[in-house]
């Protein structure tokens, strides 16, 4: 259980008053009593409570180690969130700097175009959807008593927990319908902002994707030019020609000592092939790491329906039912128009639900007849 400091320090400093006045003399700092007296307390609190048992003792003993990786999380947060916006800005810079001009040589005007549109589409998606998902609060069960009704207590927040919430350790609050902690939005992911954090997942694996594929044929390209330039600079004019031993003195004259002049490289050729190189292979790995990522969470979000059916519990809600519906409510689609406005453009619309009670909670099948 997390503590509390306030109360208990009061209640060990009303202590350690009572018994110096009464010994008329302090031994020790005052903040040393403090910190002993607190131990003494926790031990007196863990030894005589009847509720005690080994799990309290192994939460209690081992709690400065959750709170250190709580805490280690928490500031990695920062460092993940910065290195996300340096990645995905470093591929940006490389697609203007270094592809578009490439592609404004090389492509017909309806392919650069369509290049153009789709990757612009792509990257305001990708800014878009992992904005609002970090910014976005989760949401958390009120802290005023209503009548809201509660399947547990958090032993942490002591505070009513509803259907489906959780408490975080990290965010140290509880989440409605809390889905994950996620170190690289820095924020955990629940009922307000579980759109967000999809759907960026989903075009960060489409940009991903179009990347690896669109570009392959320019990476093996930079990679063979590389290795060629990796070459000769090795017999590059200027450096002695070494281990052909016997060979010299067969050369003719004027070649024995240096090699013919290679086809040089300047800098900016190297630097253009190797941001290719980077480009393609960042967006390959992340493209797969996070593809088995958003395919994991789309499977969960499909078997919501088969769970509930399983269990002989069906939907109430004003919709089809079945797994088509459960994407509809997830991604909040009313219309169908609502696949281009909701789905495929930025939109902020909010969740179904208000997170703390389910009107669209599964109802037995022969209660209700829908
Ligand atoms: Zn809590
Ligand atoms: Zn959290």
């Amino acid at each position: 259980m997390r503590w509390c400091p306030s109360p208990v320090l009061h209640l060990v400093r009303c202590m350690l008053l009572r018994s110096c006045t009464r010994k008329g003399k302090i031994r020790l700092p005052l903040c040393l009593k403090e910190r002993w007296a607190y131990i003494k307390l926790l031990g007196h609190s863990l030894y005589f409570s009847s509720l005690t048992d080994s799990d309290v003792v192994f939460d209690s003993v081992f709690e400065p180690v959750f709170w250190s990786v709580d805490y280690v999380t928490r500031w990695f947060g920062l460092v993940f969130v910065c290195l996300v916006v340096i990645l995905t800005s470093s591929v940006i810079v490389i697609a203007y700097v270094v592809i578009l001009p490439l592609a404004l040589r090389t492509y017909s005007t309806g392919w650069f175009l369509w290049h153009v549109c789709y990757g612009h589409w792509n990257i305001i998606m990708i800014a878009f959807h992992y904005y609002k998902a970090a910014k976005t609060s989760p949401g958390s069960p009120p802290t005023v008593k209503t009548d809201i009704p509660f399947v547990s207590v958090c032993k942490k927040c002591i505070l009513p927990k509803p259907a489906r919430t959780h408490h975080c350790g990290i965010c140290n609050r509880c989440i409605l319908k809390m889905d994950h902690h996620c170190p690289w939005l820095n924020n955990c992911v629940g009922h307000f902002n579980h759109r967000y954090f999809f759907s960026f997942c989903l075009f960060m694996t489409i940009g991903c994707a179009y990347c690896s594929i669109s570009g392959r044929n320019l990476f093996m390209d930079a990679y063979n030019t590389l290795e060629r330039i990796k070459h000769l600079d090795l017999e590059k004019p200027g450096v002695p020609v070494t281990g052909v031993g016997p060979l010299i003195g067969l050369l003719p004259s004027g070649q024995t000592k240096y090699q013919t002049p290679a086809p040089s490289y300047t800098f900016m050729d190297k630097m253009f092939n190797k941001c290719i190189i980077y480009m393609w292979v960042l967006a390959s790995t992340a493209g797969v790491a996070l593809g088995a990522l958003t395919f994991w969470h789309a499977v969960l979000i499909t078997r919501e329906a088969d769970r509930h059916a399983k269990q002989g519990l069906i939907y109430k809600n004003p919709f089809n039912y079945g797994k088509v519906n459960n994407w509809k409510l997830f991604l909040g689609v009313e219309r169908r128009s609502h696949w281009l406005t909701r789905v495929l453009l930025p939109s902020g619309h909010l969740p179904y639900g208000n997170g703390l009670t389910w009107d669209i909670f599964p109802c037995k099948k022969h209660v209700v007849a829908v």
